[in-house]
């Protein structure tokens, strides 16, 4: 069916302007190779849109790469998923992609992914005849492929780097031939095949660890054993490393190390994912320092936003309802263009970067229906993220953890497998399409009202536009007297209010609460009021600004240590003026890594000092409070604080504590 598409699209494309329906000849099932590619260069139609806003974005070359990693293609083709273009008939989605102005195509390969029995690890079960497949498709409609190779036989990511079981136990010099023997294979096979390779990524966001060294000597050893199997195979491709975590800023420093051990490569890669990677200004910066200092192209290798909040596969997902991220954008179709938008805006703009690529914008539900009947799916074919046959490779993530899809609400197609407006953005954003704005989708309100004053809503809520600027527009809120009162009479609590804005529902999410008499309770005015006395030799100690980590707002209070034992402080405030009366304390915590603990929240007056109980630490996003409980207050003063001490493990006690209340007990 591959040749006989490929013949068709060759005959349609060279004799376009006959109009004839020549018969197709039987193909010749022995040659598979399309041996000249560059004669049958496909050519995709101008694309158009009367609904997507998109901005131009300034100085997109010709050769910019405009990316998109579709390698869970296959396994998701197996397990019943199809594509739809805009006409709304069924397409090859490589061909959809091509025509939305996609030039190249990005896929992962693991060297083994599979149990001792055959059975996938899932995420599309990536092997390098999975590659070759995508390869030959990709080719076949004038696109390019970025070969992403892992050397793992599962994902390879910051945290995780594991050895391909064939590898295990090997020295860094054995796994070095291994690893060329491996690449120059597998290059091969694309070259055989008659994939047309663009670029060749040695290694998956490599942070300074690869394939289970974290000694740059060691890295970069075997990243050169993969880059001269690259120059070999493929002498034009270019060859891409790969980081994450551009928010670091260690970008300069990691191409001070890869120039230092001669490793010989072309692009300095990076992720971006808004809601982990900090600002694209720092991207930007941290990408032309690299590419300016050591003559490097760069390039965005992955970056996503999601076009809806809602989960479809009964797995859930990174971003989304619930999740814990920065939201830069709204979860809509036409943020996710302008999401991906700025991207391409950043890199086009940024002097060395040569393009951008999306990550798994194809990977969408097997199926909608059930759990079970994913379930199954994923097992089968290999296209959640992990099946359980990955629990012997990686017992604590995959083990644990396998499942369906995390990124579905982020893909260019809906659940069913329609194309969205907004895969056009690849293709305008390169002339722009500045139709005018409309609304796009309602910021929510977040109000914090005095239990004791007025409860009072907004006249004006800010609409999203299309071209992400903001308008106040008018809200109708589905409140009324009795409503007000209830909320009055009914202690401290959350309530979420519904509006009509537009054509829009509207949120408003209200906390009623207790009058705090604490200043700069949620760490917004950095330290003011704050007094923090570190007791041992707490290396970090300091308000944090970054929304994601924090309780309320966007800063809390910082710490860390790497040393065992080293963590021990406290956290103050003093209040005078007080009435006299009952009062209690409460503040928040989380954190990790921290070893055996004593945390308590408490409380100095004339009268001596209540604790709270002692507050556990449980890890990323679980917030775990201490209360006081009631103390007298008699000469209007009172010191309210934390004590933290950790004995730390492993990468050192970390932790944030945010959210400090003081309140009139009654
Ligand atoms: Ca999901």
């Amino acid at each position: 069916m591959v040749i006989f598409a490929l013949i068709l699209t060759l005959l349609l494309t060279a004799c376009a302007e006959q109009a004839v329906n020549e018969p197709v000849p039987e193909p010749d099932v022995t040659d598979e190779t399309p041996k000249e590619t560059a004669a049958a260069k496909y050519v995709p139609a101008p694309v158009s849109s009367d609904s997507l806003y998109v901005k131009k974005a300034e100085g997109i070359g010709d050769d910019f790469i405009m990316g998109m990693d579709a390698s869970s293609v296959i396994a998701l083709e197996a397990s019943g998923v199809k594509y739809y273009a805009f006409d709304g008939e069924e397409q090859d989605v490589f061909r959809i992609l091509a025509d939305n102005g996609i030039t190249h195509i990005r896929v992962r390969i693991w060297n083994d992914p599979y149990d001792e029995n055959g059975n996938g690890y899932g995420g599309g079960n990536n092997d390098i005849d999975k590659c070759v497949e995508i390869g030959k498709r990709a080719t076949k409609y004038g696109m390019k492929l970025i070969a992403d190779f892992h050397y793992s036989d599962f994902w390879a990511d910051p945290a995780k780097q594991f050895v391909p079981k064939a590898w295990q136990g090997m020295s860094v010099e054995q796994k070095a031939d291994a690893l060329y023997a491996y690449t120059v294979e597998s290059l091969t096979k694309l070259r055989d095949a008659g994939v047309d390779v663009g670029m060749v990524a040695v290694g998956n966001e490599t942070n300074q660890y690869f394939c289970g060294e974290k000694s740059w000597l060691k890295i970069t050893l075997l990243m050169k054993s993969g880059c001269r199997a690259v120059r070999e195979v493929f002498p034009d491709a270019l060859i891409a490393l790969h980081f994450a975590n551009p928010e670091n800023n260690s970008y300069p420093a990691y191409a001070e190390k890869l120039k230092e051990y001669e490793v010989d490569y072309d692009v300095f890669g990076s992720s971006y994912y808004p809601y982990w990677h900090g600002t694209l200004d720092n991207l930007s910066a941290e990408l032309a320092e690299v590419g300016k200092t050591y003559g490097k192209k760069t390039m965005i290798m992955e970056t996503s936003w999601a076009y809806t909040a809602e989960d479809t596969d009964f797995s859930g997902n990174t971003i989304g309802e619930g999740s814990l991220v920065t939201k830069n954008y709204p979860y809509t179709v036409q943020a996710q263009a302008n999401c991906v938008r700025d991207v391409i805006n950043c890199a086009a703009s940024t002097e060395t970067c040569i393009g951008v690529c999306y990550w798994e914008g194809t990977w969408i539900s097997v199926g909608t229906e059930s759990w079970e009947e994913n379930h199954e799916k994923w097992e089968k074919f290999g296209s959640g993220w992990a099946s359980s046959y990955a629990a012997g490779y990686d017992p604590n993530d995959a083990g644990k953890y396998y499942g369906g899809c995390a990124v579905d609400n982020q893909a260019f197609f809906d659940a069913h497998g329609h194309a969205l407006e907004s895969l056009k953005v690849w293709a305008l954003a390169k002339t722009g399409n500045e139709i005018a704005p409309q609304p796009d989708a309602i910021e929510d309100v977040n109000l914090m009202i005095d239990l004791a004053g007025e409860v009072e809503l907004p006249e004006t809520v800010n609409a999203v536009m299309t071209d992400d600027s903001k308008e106040a527009i008018p809200v109708v809120w589905d409140i009324d007297d009795n409503k007000i009162a209830e909320m009055k009479s009914g202690g401290v609590k959350k309530y979420d209010i519904t509006g009509r804005a537009g054509d829009f529902t509207a949120h408003a999410y209200v906390s009623m609460v207790e009058y705090n008499y604490l200043r700069n309770w949620s760490f917004e005015e950095g330290e003011e009021a704050w007094t923090a006395t570190n007791l041992a030799a707490t290396e970090q100690l300091y308000v944090e600004d970054k929304q994601t980590d924090s309780m309320s707002g966007s800063k809390h209070y910082h710490f860390w240590s790497a040393g065992k034992d080293t963590v021990e402080f406290r956290l103050e405030q003093t209040v005078t003026d007080l009435r006299p009366g009952a009062y209690s304390f409460d503040i928040s915590v989380m954190g990790g890594d921290c070893g055996e603990t004593e945390i308590y929240a408490y409380a100095v007056t004339s009268g001596g000092e209540v604790r709270s109980e002692l507050i556990p630490i449980s890890g990323y996003g679980n917030w775990n409070s201490g209360n006081t409980g009631t103390f007298e207050v008699t000469d209007g003063s009172v010191t309210v604080g934390i004590y933290v001490r950790c004995s730390g493990e492993g990468n050192g006690a970390w932790g944030k504590i945010d959210d400090a209340l003081l309140n009139s007990s009654k």
